[in-house]
């Protein structure tokens, strides 16, 4: 079973090379821990139309799509209101956020301003998710026909608090019958990866339903080869041949 999902990093910053956008490679690996497959990131600026037809294009393709960025204070945080307009429902403050907002701001000793409240507007009909270490919350949005979309803040450690306290624990309800991906590594020395592509191409090495991923580093090669759970046989198979094809070069194994 493959289930896919797909990123949406919002934020002017991520394209000027100000920030570097680290969501994709936290969400891809905590996806891939309970056998859900990030298929694609789509990085974009804070615009309306951008995010509304990004997020349209998303669902047309998967059913679970993850949103990050421009739930800010600022006026160039504008997720929620592309999120209104795309969905046509109301923006609405969420009581619960705004009284922890107003202790927050008391324990500072500093008035909570209009600005501020901004943080607290969520989609109408949005499921609010606990964000324990920032103030704008996550939301958990589910479309008539049954899609999911999470909207979560941008900066690295509230998305990935929302993401480890709320939403990991829903989807492995939601996806509790999806096994795990079979991952398998083999780690070569001393033969570059056109080498190895040479040896493979001779030896007709295209294993069905098997991922294959080179990383090349340091005057070593690492092999990834992943499937879904029920072609664990083929990846395990593919494993072998890749060790017999390259074994004057293999280093260690892992899974
Ligand atoms: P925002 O939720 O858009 O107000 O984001 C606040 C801050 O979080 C930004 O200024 C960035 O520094 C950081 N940030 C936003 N998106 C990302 C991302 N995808 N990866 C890393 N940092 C991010
Ligand atoms: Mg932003």
């Amino acid at each position: 079973m493959d289930i896919q999902a797909e990123l949406i990093s919002i934020g002017n910053e991520l394209l000027s090379g100000q920030t570097l956008n680290t969501h994709g490679r936290d969400l891809g690996e905590a996806l891939q821990n309970i056998g859900l497959r990030l298929s694609r990131d789509t990085t974009i600026p804070d615009d309306i139309p951008i995010i509304g037809s990004a997020i349209d294009d998303s669902l047309d393709r998967v059913d679970l799509v993850v949103v990050s960025g421009g739930l800010g204070p600022t006026i160039d945080d504008i997720t929620r209101d592309a999120l209104a307009e795309l969905f046509s429902r109301k923006i609405v403050l969420d009581q619960p956020t705004v009284d922890k907002m107003e202790i927050f701001f008391e324990k500072k000793g500093k008035r909570m301003s209009l600005a501020a409240t901004r943080q607290a507007q969520v989609l109408e009909g949005a499921a609010v998710l606990n964000n324990s270490v920032g103030l704008a919350p996550g939301q958990r949005i589910e479309t008539n026909d049954g899609k999911i979309i999470f909207v979560l803040p941008g900066p690295p450690n509230e998305f990935n608090a929302i993401l480890s306290e709320e939403i990991m624990p829903w989807l492995k309800i939601k996806y509790a019958h999806v096994k795990p991906l079979i991952v398998r590594f083999v780690r070569t020395q001393g033969i570059g990866e056109s080498d190895i592509v040479t040896i493979l191409e001779k030896e007709h090495f295209q294993p069905l339903d098997v991922d294959l991923g080179f990383y090349p580093g340091k005057g070593r090669v690492k092999i990834r080869l992943s499937s879904t759970a029920d072609n664990e046989n083929k990846v395990l198979e593919a494993q072998a041949r890749l060790q017999g094809f390259l074994a004057e070069h293999i280093v260690t194994e892992d899974s």
